[in-house]
Parts: structure tokens; C-alpha cells; sequence
């Protein structure tokens, strides 16, 4: 299996240097030559195997580089009991009638992030040593909340690595904050930046692209590498879990062998529901992918108009966390759906890069639309959507997956559709619990309150309890107190570096 650029300007490459590589020479982004189909065997197989198995089974053809035996331990040390607090991983969980939740929160930070995250630090270090990396990898990461979190604690005391993390100082909320500058681990470093989540990116992207800082590393063993969703090696293990709900709905007996589902993802940068569509072309019946946005919503329109316009307001919403006007993986996507059209493909990209705006032509448009429904809400909906699961169904929703429920229930109403469906739960309800609470109790209850009191609350009330990852985080000693301006982000790299 190699891996081709999107841009088809340079040549393929194996798993492991793109996996080390990150990004393509040409800007592109790697795809595999093929996707693997899964056969009958493969499913009985399956079937029978916990997550754990079932990673390893579907990575293997994706990473041929790796034994059988290196992909066990990569699997086996990022889905470990210690890590995860479900013993299934992703569990499936019944909502009503045809319609599941699948909750990808059960790792160390109570976002979906860690279904992947957990996983590159091994896949990126084999990558090295089967590369004969010489250097040791800086991981430089800008985040607007649940990256940053997810990406320390996946790389904390990994060999060869380091990670240095920049969060805006207005932008990330009280316990994602606390999530982060109270981070263990010998090679982590974090620091807040003046501004928002602009600065910080700006930030890290001009420290990419500055070849005498990239040198001055280099002099001293170290390169710069990124942990976000364009890396290969953060794409593959977000096939799995799809995989997964299909086979579990088989084992339920929702579905028979061959019966198409629909999967709803509350999406920002196309990542996730990317590995949905994977899993498709390797064969899990799909009826529909639902494409749920927040106010945001760039992709709703380009599903329905082929028409990807960025110039638009950048709104901040109550599910930050798909506050995205770029959706990358999207390239990915169009790479795919062209018949691998690496010409079309960086036309548009260029297109978008210059004037904000690209438009497909008609014969992908049709075919996008084919597979993909999508729709967008708005904050109101958003939160009287988890009240009503609440109450309806007594089941607790963050605000991403409420967007995703509520655009499902949109989807519903306009297609009549009764396909089989899995909601992928994307965050933990104690993640964003302010905004739940607000959901949930009447203002004058949550007024004045602090997010850790609201959390308390928000478990009395529910029964339900406060994931380890946040539980007594406002206690935990603050390790991290570092600030800097945006422009000096790259002395503060040096200082953390002791350059
Ligand atoms: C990152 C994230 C998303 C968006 O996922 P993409 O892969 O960027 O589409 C949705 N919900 C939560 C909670 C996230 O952390």
C-alpha cells in the first residue's frame, strides 16, 4: 500500500513517511492507493474480536510496514483499560427505536480526539525508527481546546518526542483550560497566548514556515511536526470505530449482513466524517452520511450547492469545537470522489486558498450528494435539543452531539427516512457542562455559578457521574503558567526547548 499526495505533484510514499511526513512536499495530503475491501471472512473475524482486535485487524492493510505483532502493542497500549473507562471503547448505545449513539468519549479527555490521539504518538514513533528518522519530533500544536488536551496526553513521556502546546487566552473554556495547565508528563510543555484562536494558529503556522528556525532545530537533532487531523497516522484509527458500529449492530441484530445504515457526525474539519466515508468504500453498507454543522456552516452549504465559500463571519458558538470555516480533510474526500483527479482537486484548493471559494462541477456535486445529506443549527436548537433528549429519553448530550441529533431529527422530518442510525457522541456532557447546565436549569439556578459548582449540579441532578479526566481537576496542581504575545511564540519554543 503506498500513499499518494492529493495534489499528485509528488511521488507515492510508504505508510510510514506519510505517517512521518504529515503533510505532502506539494501541499497535498496523503491518501491510500486503494481502500481494502473487508470480505466475509473478514467480518466473521470481526465479530468475534474486541475493539483492541478489531483495530488491528482493519489498520493492518492501511500500515503494511508494521508486523502483526508492533500493531497489537500500538492497539493494546492506546485503547488500555488505564486510558479508556469503557471496557468496549465505543460503546453503541440504544437511544430509541433504530437510533444509536455511539460514544467516542471514553478516552483520558472525554472527546472523540482521543480515538485517535491515543493512537499516532505509537504509530508516529515506529514511523520513525522504520524511516531511520534521525531526530527527535517537536509536536507544535495551537488549539482551540480539545486537540491540545487530547495531543498531551497521547505524547506525554513518549520517547523522542516533545510537545509544546499553545492555547489562546480568551477561547478555550474553564475545564479545557484546567485540562491542559495542569498536564503531567516529562516532555510537555504549554503555554497561553494573547488573543484568541487566530493568534495561536498564526503563531504555530509562522514558526512552520520560518526555514532559519527550522534549521537552528535541526542543528540541535529536533524537527517539528504537527498532530493535526491531516497526519495520516490521526486518520486511519477514525475508520475503525465505524467498522465497529456496524458490527455491533449486527451482533444486536438490528441490521442483517449487507443492510445499509446512516451514520450523523457533527463535523468541523471533515476528519471524522472522513473515516465514516472510508469505511464505506471498504465495505460497511451506508445509506446516508449525515454532515451535521453549527452556525457555521460552510459545509451544509457546499453539500447542497457544491459551492465551498469561506468569506463568511466566523461565528463562536456553544460547540466550539466545530467553529471551522477550513474543513482540510475535505480535500481528501474530493480526491476520492474525482476518481482520484489530482488535477481537479488542486485547482480547487488553490481556488480556495486565493479567493476564499471554490465550486465543483456538476457530475461531483451529484456524486457527493449521493452519499452525504447535510444540515446545520443554531445555538437556541442546540440547547433545547439536550433538554429534550433529556427529558424524552434520559440521556445526557454535549453540545456537538446535540447539533448532530438535532439535524438527524431535521433529516428525519424532511426524508421520512427509518434507516438503522448511529449518532457518533463526540464529548463527554461534563466537557462543555456549562452549557449544559444552561440546557438543563433555569437561569437563575446556574447564575453567578462557577463550571466546576455547574458540573457538581449537573451530576446530582442526573445521576450521572463525572468522568475521571475532569473529576477534581479544579484541585490538581497548575504546572504550566507560561504567557506569551503572539509574537513571541517562537522564543518561547527556544525557552521550552532550553535552545
Ligand atoms: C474535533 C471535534 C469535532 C469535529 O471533528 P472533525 O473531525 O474536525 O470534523 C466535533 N466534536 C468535538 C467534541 C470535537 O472535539
Amino acid at each position: 500500500m503506498l500513499y499518494f499526495s492529493s495534489r499528485g505533484k509528488t511521488d507515492p510514499v510508504s505508510a510510514a513517511q506519510a505517517i512521518t511526513m504529515g503533510i505532502a512536499a506539494d501541499g497535498g495530503l496523503f491518501v491510500p492507493e486503494i481502500l481494502p475491501r473487508l470480505n466475509e471472512e473478514d467480518w466473521l473475524q470481526l465479530q468475534k474480536s474486541n475493539y483492541q482486535q478489531r483495530a488491528a485487524h482493519i489498520l493492518r492493510p492501511f500500515l503494511p510496514e508494521f508486523t502483526q505483532d508492533e500493531l497489537n502493542k500500538c492497539v493494546n497500549a492506546a485503547y488500555h483499560s488505564k486510558r479508556f473507562d469503557d471496557p468496549q471503547i465505543a460503546p453503541l448505545v440504544k437511544l430509541h427505536d433504530q437510533v444509536f449513539i455511539q460514544e467516542l468519549w471514553h478516552g483520558p479527555t472525554c472527546a472523540f480526539k482521543d480515538m485517535a490521539l491515543q493512537m499516532l504518538p505509537h504509530l508516529l514513533t515506529l514511523s520513525m525508527a522504520k524511516t531511520e528518522e534521525a531526530g527527535d519530533i517537536v509536536i507544535l500544536v495551537a488549539t482551540s481546546g480539545d486537540t491540545g488536551k487530547a495531543a498531551l496526553e497521547g505524547f506525554k513521556d513518549v520517547d523522542r518526542t516533545r510537545i509544546i502546546v499553545f492555547y489562546p487566552d480568551e477561547g478555550v473554556s474553564e475545564v479545557q483550560k484546567r485540562q491542559m495547565v495542569t498536564q503531567e508528563g516529562s516532555n510537555v510543555f504549554v503555554a497561553a497566548v494573547a488573543g484568541n484562536f487566530d493568534d495561536a494558529q498564526s503563531g504555530v503556522k509562522r514558526i512552520f514556515g520560518n526555514p532559519s528556525f527550522n534549521n537552528h532545530l535541526a542543528d540541535h537533532g529536533l524537527k517539528l511536526s504537527s498532530a493535526n487531523s491531516i497526519n495520516w497516522g490521526r486518520l486511519v484509527p477514525q475508520i475503525v470505530y465505524y467498522v465497529s458500529a456496524y458490527v455491533d449492530l449486527l451482533g444486536q441484530g438490528v441490521v442483517e449482513a449487507g443492510q445499509p445504515v446512516n451514520f450523523v457526525v457533527p463535523t468541523g474539519n471533515f476528519g471524522n466524517i472522513l473515516g465514516a466515508y472510508y469505511a464505506g468504500m471498504m465495505g460497511v453498507p451506508i445509506n446516508r452520511l449525515i454532515c451535521a454543522s453549527n452556525a457555521n456552516n460552510v459545509l451544509t452549504d457546499f453539500i447542497r450547492t457544491g459551492i465551498y465559500d469561506r468569506n463568511r463571519r466566523f461565528e463562536k458558538t456553544l460547540s466550539p469545537s466545530m467553529d471551522i470555516l477550513i474543513s482540510s480533510n475535505l480535500e481528501r474526500l474530493l480526491f476520492e470522489i474525482t476518481g482520484h483527479d489530482a488535477g481537479k482537486v488542486s485547482v480547487w484548493m488553490e481556488q480556495l486558498k486565493n479567493q476564499g471559494r471554490y465550486e465543483i462541477d456538476p457530475e461531483t456535486k451529484n456524486k457527493v450528494q449521493s452519499i452525504f445529506w447535510a444540515d446545520y443549527c443554531n445555538d437556541d436548537q442546540t440547547l433545547m435539543t439536550i433538554r429534550a433528549v433529556w427529558e424524552e429519553w434520559r440521556y445526557l448530550l454535549d453540545t456537538h452531539t446535540a447539533v448532530a441529533v438535532q439535524v438527524y431529527q431535521n433529516y428525519q422530518k424532511e426524508t421520512a427516512d427509518s434507516t438503522p442510525t448511529a449518532i457518533m457522541s463526540t464529548a463527554s456532557p461534563f466537557k462543555f457542562g456549562s452549557s449544559v447546565a444552561q440546557a438543563l436549569f433555569s437561569p437563575e439556578l446556574i447564575q453567578g455559578k462557577d463550571e466546576f459548582t455547574l458540573l457538581n449540579m449537573l451530576s446530582t441532578a442526573t445521576g450521572i457521574q463525572i468522568p475521571k479526566g475532569i473529576e477534581g481537576l479544579e484541585n490538581r496542581e497548575i504546572r504550566h503558567k507560561t504567557r506569551t504575545k503572539a509574537e513571541d511564540m517562537e522564543q518561547t519554543v527556544l525557552d521550552f526547548l532550553q535552545l
